[in-house]
Formats: structure tokens, C-alpha cells, sequence
């Protein structure tokens, strides 16, 4: 076995993976249930997060993402990457959660804003 890789210690402190904060991971879509009231077992679940570009990783290292099947992920008039409510809607109701047990201060050092308070209420 060649060492293509030598070992090397790196400073790269381990990355959280915590549950999302928002929703249990049951094979479920969050829109479905939210929308459609459909609580049926879903295949092909795609994960979502909900603070996307920049804030990708602080999501994922959040648990601020959710499970949500393709016509509400990407596909579709209701998909939240064509739906610019939809998308808004799930911002919303994750920073509600996350200020359940932290503050808005808390909130925004982490994504950079606040998507509540400033505008009509959905
Ligand atoms: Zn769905
Ligand atoms: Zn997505």
C-alpha cells in the first residue's frame, strides 16, 4: 500500500452534524406536512437548508435544515428555489425555533440577519 496520503495532523476541528432543528428525519417532507397537511412517507427526500450560499455551513452545522421532497424542493411552482415565499416561510419559521432557546443577538451573529420582526408576519 502506497502512501498517496501521508498522515498529517490537522487543526480542522471536528464538524458538527446535529439533527435538524426543525423537523425529525421520519421520511417525511416539512412542506407536505405544513401545505398539504400530507403526512405520507415520501422516497427521494432531499435535505434543504434553509440559510443557503454563505450560510450553508453554519446551517448544516446548526440543524437549520430540513427534508423536503423534489416538487417542494427544486421542482415546481412550490419548490422553495423557485418559491420566494416558500423559501422566506421556512427562514422564518426555523429562526422562531432557534429563538426558542436563543436570542435574536444569537441568531444574527450566526447568519448575518434577521428574517422576523421587520415585515409583515407570515
Ligand atoms: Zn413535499
Ligand atoms: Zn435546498
Amino acid at each position: 500500500m502506497s502512501m498517496m496520503f501521508p498522515k498529517q495532523k490537522t487543526k480542522k476541528r471536528r464538524r458538527h452534524h446535529p439533527e435538524s432543528i426543525i423537523q425529525k428525519k421520519n421520511g417525511r417532507c416539512l412542506l407536505c406536512q405544513i401545505m398539504d397537511g400530507d403526512t405520507s412517507i415520501k422516497r427521494g427526500l432531499q435535505k434543504h437548508h434553509i440559510y443557503d450560499g454563505p450560510n450553508r455551513q453554519i446551517s448544516e452545522e446548526n440543524g437549520f435544515y430540513c427534508y423536503l421532497c423534489r416538487r417542494h424542493h427544486t421542482d415546481g411552482r412550490d419548490a422553495v428555489h423557485q418559491n420566494a415565499s416558500n423559501m422566506r416561510r421556512l427562514q422564518k419559521a426555523c429562526q422562531k425555533i432557534y429563538e426558542r432557546r436563543h436570542s435574536r443577538k444569537e441568531f444574527m451573529d450566526l447568519i448575518g440577519r434577521s428574517y422576523l420582526g421587520d415585515e409583515e408576519d407570515v
